[in-house]
């Protein structure tokens, strides 16, 4: 197995469940940003041969750190190559970073256990092409889709057909239910914290504005080849159910868990057996209140944007995830305010023209050419 994202909140939350099935698996490689000692204090306890680090500049650093016998390899290039030397690769990298991995491991048939979602929605016609190459398979980690995932065991044919929607929950974050007034006061605080899931800050903050959602819809209509317009958005405030499939007799499956992304995890990892550590149980012999309402689309207009984008296709979703990226980012360092973050993300979109993706270099041209215009209306506006 490789592990590319170690250092984060899905990568620790992998180790921890390879730590719960020490036979089941051998860690192969490892990849990671800048945290070398981190990756290196991974590597020693899994007996880790390979590992991959961001930046060039930390080479020799790396090397010194993790000692002989353990290979060193750098940047995009080198997490394409640790993608396609295991037979299953997690993805846990954060944001378009991670499209090596994706293309890589499903052009060399392995099997790829996805959280990165960014790169997933922006590759999605390319990713359609490697999909196919045998033995290739997506397992998805992020809870909705897992869910989905799940619900969707009996129905086999391809589109769907029998199938009338997929009902994607989403907990409606920490603002639910605030008017866009009180919205105007948000601070990188009050949005860095989630009522239900503790994650890494690009998500976290994704989950403040439900561009997070957004994005799962456009993850959704990937993975499982339905058309946004069948794919709903519902707010669940607790956790519980992690999406839902209605059939078109009406019968609608969900599937429910406390939520745990190490569930997900330990699902995509043990297919088709599932692991015998429940990671908390849901108690049904006290009360237990589970509540859905519609999205405040006026007050979180990511959703209506996802859905723009997602009907345009092409580089369209591309650039919402890499406007969505270089925006969160400047938030994150107190550049823009959090009511900034989503016009700035539909002002880049204003700016979008069609283009059709032939190519992973063209999709790489296209995320710089959005993110530049992200950065230039950012600084514009300072
Ligand atoms: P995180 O910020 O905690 O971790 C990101 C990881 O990616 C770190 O290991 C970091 O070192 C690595 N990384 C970043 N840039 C890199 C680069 N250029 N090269 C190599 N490694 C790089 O993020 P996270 O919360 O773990 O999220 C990871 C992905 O999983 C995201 O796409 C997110 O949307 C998705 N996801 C996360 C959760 C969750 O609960 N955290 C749930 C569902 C989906
Ligand atoms: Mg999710």
């Amino acid at each position: 197995m490789a592990l590319l994202g170690a250092t984060g909140s899905i990568g620790r939350q992998t180790l921890d469940v390879l730590r719960r099935e020490p036979d089941s698996f051998e860690l192969v490689s490892i990849a990671g940003g800048t945290r070398l000692a981190e990756l290196a204090e991974v590597a020693r306890e899994f007996g880790v041969r390979r590992v991959g680090v961001a930046r060039p500049e930390d080479f020799l650093a790396a090397r010194e750190i993790l000692g002989d016998g353990v290979e060193v390899v750098v940047g995009g290039d080198g997490l394409g190559e640790l993608a396609r030397d295991a037979d299953v690769v997690v993805n846990a990298v954060v944001g378009f970073a991670g499209l090596p991995v994706t293309i890589n491991a499903l052009e060399a048939g392995r099997t790829l256990a996805l959280a990165n979602k960014e790169s997933f929605i922006a590759a999605a016609p390319l990713v359609a092409r490697v999909r196919d190459t045998p033995g290739a398979l997506v397992l998805p980690i992020d809870s909705e889709h897992c869910a989905i995932y799940q619900c969707l065991a009996d129905s086999t044919r391809s589109g769907h057909p029998d199938v009338r929607r997929l009902l994607l929950t989403a907990s409606g974050g920490p603002f639910r239910g605030w008017s866009r007034e009180r919205l105007a006061t948000v601070t990188r605080a009050d949005a860095l914290q989630h009522p239900t899931w503790s994650m890494g800050p690009k998500i976290t903050i994704d989950s403040s504005t439900l561009m997070n959602k957004g994005l799962e819809v456009l993850e959704a209509s990937a993975l499982f080849g339905v058309d946004v317009g069948r794919i709903n958005v519902v707010v669940h405030p607790q956790s519980v159910v992690h999406s839902m499939v209605e059939y078109v007799d009406g019968s609608v499956i969900a599937q429910l868990s406390l939520p745990d992304m190490r569930l997900p995890i330990a699902f995509c990892l043990g297919r088709p057996v599932r692991f015998d550590h429940a990671w908390g149980a849901i108690d049904f012999t006290t009360a237990l209140s589970l509540t859905f309402e519609p999205p405040d689309l006026a007050a979180f207009p990511a959703i209506p944007l996802a859905y723009a984008a997602a009907r345009r296709g092409g580089a369209a979703p591309a650039w919402l995830s890499a406007a969505n990226e270089v925006a969160v980012a400047a938030f994150l360092h107190d550049a823009i305010g959090w009511t900034d973050i989503v016009p700035i993300v539909a002002a880049v979109m204003d700016q979008y023209d069609d283009v059709h993706l032939e190519s992973v270099e063209a999709l790489v041209a296209q995320d710089a050419a959005a993110r530049r215009r992200a950065t230039d209306l950012i600084a514009r506006d300072r």
